[in-house]
């Protein structure tokens, strides 16, 4: 019967050293700052957008968010990025995905200095994170990393099977997972015999949004499983892997909620330390 890999602690213990981080930044004079463009009425963006809102403001971290208009020009929106590059007391930046039709995102996420690119999503950045140089992380897989870290839970030689390649979760924990020298693979919709690939899994991470698609039958006995997904069935929140019976044969697994989630907030303020930090050469 697998443990619980519980994120909503490590989160809690992670929020008291953040705090103190901060504290010590002002002691120098140096105060971080995340600005959030968010554009139209994403009912799921407004959520994420408060709840960083509620984790900043908990931390002494100044948060900006910049609601746009549905409507907003690309034009607009970049002319907007480029003054906050150019602010020096603008530490963060993120553009909340998904962002409506007119604007290209690729474009407006290219725009962001690297230097600011909390979500760490910029080419440049990306780019960093898989030759292992990277300043920034993105804060999701930096927050499985980190739970894996805690529960001593080793990555070297092992088999990690990540399902979902998306570039906020699935590519760049990949990144991550083969610096701490795992043998990784990337699942995604066009993968052939899926459950196959899965059992073959010391390490299973499942980021798809499909409420519980991961079954007891497509896990190895004694995975460690990682569940990102966020799915909202009959008003309650559920991950991708059928947790129940997917527990019975891990040895580690995460809850949803309480697992990968709170950890990705945390995170995120991390990020925004750290290219604090090195705006201000305290590193
Ligand atoms: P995306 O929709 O961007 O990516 C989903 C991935 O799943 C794609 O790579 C897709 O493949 C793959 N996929 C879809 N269907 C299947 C299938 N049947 N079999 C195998 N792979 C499949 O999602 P995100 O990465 O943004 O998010 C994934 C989930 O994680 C969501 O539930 C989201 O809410 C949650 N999430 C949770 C976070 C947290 O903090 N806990 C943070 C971020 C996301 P293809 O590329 O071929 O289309």
């Amino acid at each position: 019967m697998g443990e619980i890999l519980d994120g909503k602690k490590l989160a809690r213990e992670l929020g008291e050293k953040l705090g103190s981080e901060v504290a010590s930044l002002k002691e120098h004079g140096v105060s971080p700052k995340l600005c959030v463009i968010n554009i139209g009425d994403d009912p799921a963006s407004k959520v994420y957008v408060a709840s960083k809102k509620r984790k900043a403001e908990k931390l002494g971290i100044k948060q900006v968010v910049y609601q746009l208009p549905a409507d907003e020009s690309e034009e607009d929106v970049l002319k907007l990025i480029d003054s906050l590059n150019a602010d020096p007391e603008v530490s963060s930046l993120m553009v909340q995905l998904p962002v409506p039709p007119q604007i290209n995102a690729d474009r407006v996420i290219e725009r962001i200095d690297p230097e600011k690119d909390v979500d760490c999503l910029t080419p440049a950045n990306i780019g960093r994170l898989w030759q292992g140089k990277h300043f920034v992380e993105p804060a999701t897989a930096a927050g499985i990393i980190a739970l894996l870290d805690h529960y001593q839970i080793d990555l070297t030689g092992k088999n990690a099977v990540i399902v979902g390649r998306s570039n906020i979760v699935g590519k760049p924990l990949a990144a991550l997972m083969l610096e701490r020298n795992a043998s990784v693979s990337i699942l995604h919709s066009r993968s052939r015999n899926l459950a196959d690939l899965t059992k073959q899994a010391d390490i299973l991470v499942c980021a798809v949004g499909k409420a519980k698609m991961i079954k007891a039958d497509m896990v190895k006995e004694g995975a460690v499983v990682i569940d990102v997904g966020i799915n909202r069935v009959d008003g309650h929140l559920v991950g991708d892997v059928d947790f129940a019976p997917v527990k019975e044969k891990a040895s580690w697994i995460t809850p949803v909620p309480g697992g990968v989630g709170p950890l990705t907030v945390e995170f995120l303020m991390e990020e925004v330390i750290k290219l604090t930090r090195r705006q201000h050469g305290l590193d």
